[in-house]
């Protein structure tokens, strides 16, 4: 068996795009960098309008918005803090009057702040509460008001609409350093399953996919350099790195129709990271 230096780096396999969301709209938050940015433009190749959310990176957005209009898409960039209330409902407002509505919301922006728990304080706690869990609090409201108020539309979905949260493996596997981070996304967890349970009756789906260590730069530390990747692989038993492709193709899957029976569902994208890998031998 080929051993972890013997693998290599990996290849993305072509996936021939099948205008699976044809038709619809969709909102990515955060879709200027790392999976975000993936996502928007994945969701896009797969047929969609796409808005995408920035908070300070006007040029970045504009710069996507261009390529996939270049590409016979369509695109608008929206800016919005997800953790502020009236910048929120803008931000959808705004989307609703160009796209004429919402199909599909990608709660993605996200961010840490770590330190160690005794020295945490008071605004890095809240910092990160704020944008990973009340920002995707905040913007899933307003996405299910959308998909009340319209309903199902059968020519293009058979849902009325389609949450995907962002989350991370760190919903279940805690995290020392990172506390207010694990406790967002254990937040994410059960406030998502909350919501699809409340909404299901109306045919709207809330799924989580949860991310293991991804190539952005959110977590540049963990792999830039050599002894960093290598130290990053105990942790994974598929032995890579994800890359944004790998949640871009699985969030277009999840959004469209051939996963119409999911909802609720937290997946985790991950190389086997929750595999408990520690125990690989032994244990
Ligand atoms: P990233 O490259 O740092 O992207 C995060 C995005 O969120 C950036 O575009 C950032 O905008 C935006 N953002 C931050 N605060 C915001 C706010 N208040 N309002 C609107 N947008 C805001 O990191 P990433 O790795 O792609 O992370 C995306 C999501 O995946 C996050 O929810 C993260 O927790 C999750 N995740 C990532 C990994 C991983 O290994 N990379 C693993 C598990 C989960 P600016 O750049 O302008 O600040």
């Amino acid at each position: 068996m080929a051993t972890n230096e013997q693998l290599p780096d990996v290849v993305m396999p072509h996936c021939p795009h099948r205008n699976l969301l044809r038709g619809q709209k969709a909102l990515v938050t955060g879709a200027t960098s790392g999976i975000g940015k993936n996502i928007a433009i994945y969701l896009a190749q797969e047929g969609a309008d796409v808005a995408i959310n920035y908070i300070g990176s006007e040029d970045a957005a504009n710069e996507m918005v261009a390529a996939i209009k270049a590409s016979g898409g369509h695109a608008i960039a929206v800016q919005a803090d997800v953790s502020r209330e009236d910048q929120v409902q803008a931000m959808f407002q705004q989307t609703i009057e160009t796209f004429g509505t919402i199909d599909i919301l990608v709660n993605n922006a996200g961010l840490q702040q770590d330190a160690p728990f005794d020295q945490m304080t008071l605004a890095q706690w809240q910092k990160v509460i704020d944008v990973n869990l009340t920002g995707q609090f905040l913007c899933a409201r307003e996405a299910i008001r959308e998909f009340k108020r319209r309903g199902v539309v059968p020519a293009v979905s058979n849902a009325a609409g389609k949450i995907i949260s962002i989350s991370s493996v760190h919903e279940v596997i805690p995290w020392a350093g990172h506390v207010n981070y694990a406790a967002s996304k254990g937040g994410v967890m059960l406030m998502n399953k909350s919501i699809a349970q409340e909404v299901a009756p109306y045919r709207i789906r809330v799924n989580s996919v949860c991310p293991g260590a991804i190539r952005t730069p959110i977590n540049r530390l963990a792999w830039k350099t050599a002894e960093a990747y290598d130290k990053l692989m105990e942790l994974i038993p598929y032995k890579r790195i994800g890359e944004p492709e790998d949640i871009a193709r699985v969030v277009a899957w999840l959004a469209s129709d051939d996963a119409d029976y999911i909802t609720g569902v937290s997946l985790f994208v991950d190389g086997g990271m929750t595999l408990y890998p520690g125990f690989a031998e032994g244990g």
